[in-house]
């Protein structure tokens, strides 16, 4: 943060120039590179350049973490809606499962071979 450019507007001649962060102690001499004026770093100057920074390094930070929170909560949101899915597969199986049975039972309750002894008889009791 400290070697982070901030950017200075020269009251002399109107252009702008970058000045890491840590020169703006109060008293230091801040010299435009275009008309080579100098300025002393005030109090007041120091005070607003470091709030800024602080106050943009706090929203950065709040940002990522929000960024982050979002992040886990989509994954997590992600995961448990593939576990509904599984589930829900699952009991679907299940039911298919159960409808095939009913459907041997079916074709063994009905089953009627040829030449078999004793009709109607279920294919499971036979022999
Ligand atoms: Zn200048």
């Amino acid at each position: 943060m400290e070697e982070w450019e901030v950017p200075v507007r020269c009251f002399k001649c109107g252009e702008s120039y970058g000045t890491p962060a840590k020169h703006f102690a109060i008293g230091n001499v801040l010299w435009c590179p275009h008309c080579y004026k100098s300025v002393v770093v005030k109090d007041d100057l120091n005070f607003r350049v470091r709030t800024t920074l602080r106050e943009f390094y706090e929203r950065w930070n709040k940002n990522l973490t929000e960024f982050r929170s979002k992040r886990e909560k989509e994954l997590r949101e992600f995961h448990e809606k593939r576990e509904r899915e599984l589930k829900d597969f699952e009991s679907y199986q299940q039911r298919e499962l159960e409808k095939v049975k009913a459907q041997l039972q079916t074709i063994s309750e009905s089953y009627d071979a040829p030449g078999r002894p004793g009709k109607h008889r279920s294919l499971f009791s036979w022999g």
